[in-house]
């Protein structure tokens, strides 16, 4: 059984508590308790009105995912809201915690909705691929307007209490004690319902309703369910309210079962068990209080302003001056950002500038929990930094660097502690991406893993956890991905082909407009490091090589794969285009057109195998975090569940073939994955 109802009197007014830890999850047994409660508050003329509560630390925070894959068991939500608003009776929803998506429905549902300080509410039901299914789209434009209503719907935002006050999203915030003030708040409808759904919507601006509409569309790259919550919305009000609820209802009923939903609810659950990492159970991580970050460059300044954000005192320590300034400006204006934008209240802004503490000095670190290093990507320097680390750091302070390739164990050989060593990969911009890969090496101890899954818990990151290996999950997989694209590029694609086919596909960006974002002189320093012990039997493309002779080195430059104008919008290059057909001519290569639908296949062949070595080689523990990774970190197409999770969707022969032609493609070293190991058994489960 999974959840109750309790019922208990308070006075003529009944308080209905939710019962279904640990959060209170809306499941069948819920529903069918509540309607049970419902009925009997309805039958108990000494009962007035009623209040609904959550046990616990929440109230309904959701849903229960786990029954979306299947027919959904009766009552459903709508019966439930039915009943409450049919009652002759007041329902208040108290609401502390969260509550969310079928959550907040039910408390639309209600006549009054007050809520604890520190609540949040909202309809999150888009960024799983569906719409909110019992009536959300329906009332909250009668509460906030049209245009608030698309924004808050298709973003899935969460709203705190005093903003939820603000925009009418619920009627008051408990100042002391929320069962009583709701209980009293019950008390004073007696006698009167104020339903939602009889409201009148207000009306908004065309102007402001347009604005929302295509700020909507453009951030959810006008996913089918985008388009349908938008028009629910606009429905409210201009259908009758039973034509409008059944709509929505039928329309969720059809998203919710549909391959994207379906996809986004794996990615949901995937990322929830990365957060788990791979570890014994019962492993404590250590305390951490404060964080010393050594080098102040572009990640050094970010991974700072991250931990300042979250309330952290952090040293940066670079031992160049301009370094420290260029780095203090970068992180003042990004927390004065994150002021105006309202991410952070202005006290948290100033408490996050006063926190930091700039300086040239490693001794400075002494007293931190945490230190990261973020210098040149350059093993012996690196090897340096942790070798006096080693030397400063207290006992027990975790050791972290935030290395994209390099060999975790050898870093960690460099201290008289390589139990206290990890890899903390944060993604550029490191205060904004979500994707912080937790890297054990050999000797990394549980406990110094687990505490870096539980600092990306605290600064707001999804970890996934890795093993030590070349560019670890994503930057390995990601160089199979652009190497197999620089191969068609020497076969006879364009750039701006190779780009708009995987943007077509569902990439946020083209891997060519990536280089140039990032610059092209990363990889081509690493590829110089690397020259004398590349596999000479491996396919070289010198195509980025020649651009970065040119100082065509990506937007920073003005030039790179593509020329860019005074707007900053990329230009197809002639220069560049000849580069390409002079290498392809150098290697001998009959230049031929390939459609879309070939780059897609051989871009995705590329990553899929990459990503059934990585599991061969126990770089990733489960199939699932390298789709975590995928799409928290390069940009893949989260409705597609990540790549594994799309290629168990495939026909698996035709991606075989796909794998095989693509490893020929890079040369006769590349080694082919075990597909059948990797999807005969996970494709024959998900698609069940
Ligand atoms: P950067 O060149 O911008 O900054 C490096 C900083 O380290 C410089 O300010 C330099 O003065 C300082 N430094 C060098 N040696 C030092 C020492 N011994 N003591 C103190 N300070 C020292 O480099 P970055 O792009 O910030 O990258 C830093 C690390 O993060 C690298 O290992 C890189 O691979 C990794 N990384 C970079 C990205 C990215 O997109 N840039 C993403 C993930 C990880």
């Amino acid at each position: 059984m999974s959840g109750t109802v309790h019922l208990e009197r308070d006075g003529d007014v009944a308080v209905l508590i939710i019962d279904n830890p640990p959060v209170n999850a809306g499941s069948s047994d819920v529903r069918k308790a509540l309607l049970r409660r419902i009925a009997e508050v309805e039958a108990d003329a000494t009962l007035a009105g009623a209040v609904l509560i959550g046990a616990g630390k929440s109230f309904i925070a959701g849903s229960d995912l786990r029954e979306f894959d299947l027919p959904l068991e009766p009552p459903q939500l709508p019966q439930v809201i039915e009943a409450i608003e049919g009652s002759s009776k007041p329902y208040v929803a108290a609401l502390h915690g969260a509550a969310l998506g079928g959550g907040y429905e039910l408390a639309l549902g209600c006549d009054a909705r007050i809520a604890a300080p520190e609540t949040v509410v909202g309809l999150p039901e888009c960024t799983l691929g569906i719409i909110p299914g019992a009536g959300g789209t329906q009332k909250l434009p009668r509460l906030v307007g049209k245009a608030k209503a698309i924004s808050l719907i298709c973003t899935g935002g969460r709203v705190s209490s005093p903003e939820a006050l603000r925009l009418g999203m619920i009627d008051a915030v408990a100042e002391t004690d929320l069962r009583e003030e709701a209980v009293a708040l019950a008390r004073s409808l007696k006698g009167r319902k104020q339903r939602v759904i009889e409201l009148p919507v207000p009306k908004d601006k065309p102007e402001d309703i347009e604005a929302a509409t295509s700020k909507a569309v453009a951030a959810a790259r006008n996913r089918p369910h985008i388009q349908a919550a938008i028009r629910h919305v606009m429905a409210a009000g201009t259908v009758g309210a039973c034509e409008g609820l059944a709509a929505e209802r039928a329309e969720f009923q059809q998203l919710r079962v549909a391959p994207e939903a379906k996809a986004l609810r794996h990615i949901f659950f995937a990322e929830r068990e990365a957060t788990r990492g791979n570890l014994p159970a019962g492993v404590k991580g250590r305390r951490f209080e404060s964080f010393g970050i050594v080098g102040a460059g572009t990640m050094g300044a970010d991974i700072a302003t991250a931990t300042l954000q979250r309330g952290f005192p952090t040293v940066l320590v670079d031992s160049n001056s301009e370094a420290l300034a260029r780095a203090k400006a970068r992180i003042t204006a990004a927390i004065e950002r994150g002021v105006t934008s309202g991410k952070l209240s202005v006290d948290a802004g100033d408490r996050a500038k006063c926190n930091l503490v700039l300086v040239s000095e490693l001794q400075s670190l002494e007293d931190c929990d945490v230190l990261i290093e973020a210098v040149f990507e350059d093993l012996e320097t690196k090897r340096g930094v942790f070798a006096k680390l080693d030397a400063i750091a207290k006992p027990g302070a975790l050791l972290a660097t935030n290395t994209s390739y390099l060999d975790i164990d050898r870093i960690a050989a460099a201290t008289t502690r390589p139990q206290d060593v990890i890899g903390l990969h944060f993604f550029s911009p490191a205060h904004i991406m979500k994707l912080l890969e937790v890297i054990a090496g050999a000797e990394s101890s549980h406990e110094a893993v687990t505490t870096g899954l539980a600092i990306a818990k605290a600064l707001g990151k999804q970890p996934v956890q890795a093993s030590n290996g070349f560019g670890f999950i994503g930057n390995r997989i990601y160089a199979a991905y652009r190497a197999a694209c620089e191969f068609m590029l020497e076969d006879g694609a364009l750039p701006h082909e190779v780009d708009e086919a995987l943007k077509d596909f569902g990439f946020a960006m083209g891997p060519f407009a990536v280089a140039d974002m990032s610059g092209l002189d990363i990889a081509w320093r690493m590829r110089q490091q690397q020259a004398a012990t590349r596999d000479p039997a491996a396919r070289y493309v010198a195509i980025p090589d020649r651009l970065c002779e040119m100082g065509r080195l990506g937007r920073k430059t003005g030039a790179g794969y593509y020329d860019y104008d005074e707007k900053g919008r990329p230009q197809r290059s002639a220069v560049v285009e000849d580069v390409i057909s002079m290498a392809s001519d150098a290697k001998g290569i009959a230049r031929r057109s390939l459609d879309a639908r070939e780059i897609q296949r051989r871009a995705m062949a590329a990553i899929v195998n990459e990503a059934g070595l990585v599991l061969e080689e126990e770089i990733a523990a489960r199939a699932s975090d390298i789709d975590v990774v995928l799409v928290n970190g390069y940009g893949f197409p989260r409705w597609l569940g990540g790549p594994l999770y799309w290629a168990a969707q495939q026909d698996l022969e035709e991606l075989a073939s796909d794998c095989a032609a693509s490893t020929a493609a890079a040369g006769p070293s590349k080694r082919r994955a075990d597909l059948d190991a990797l999807l005969g058994s996970e494709s024959r489960n998900r698609t069940a």
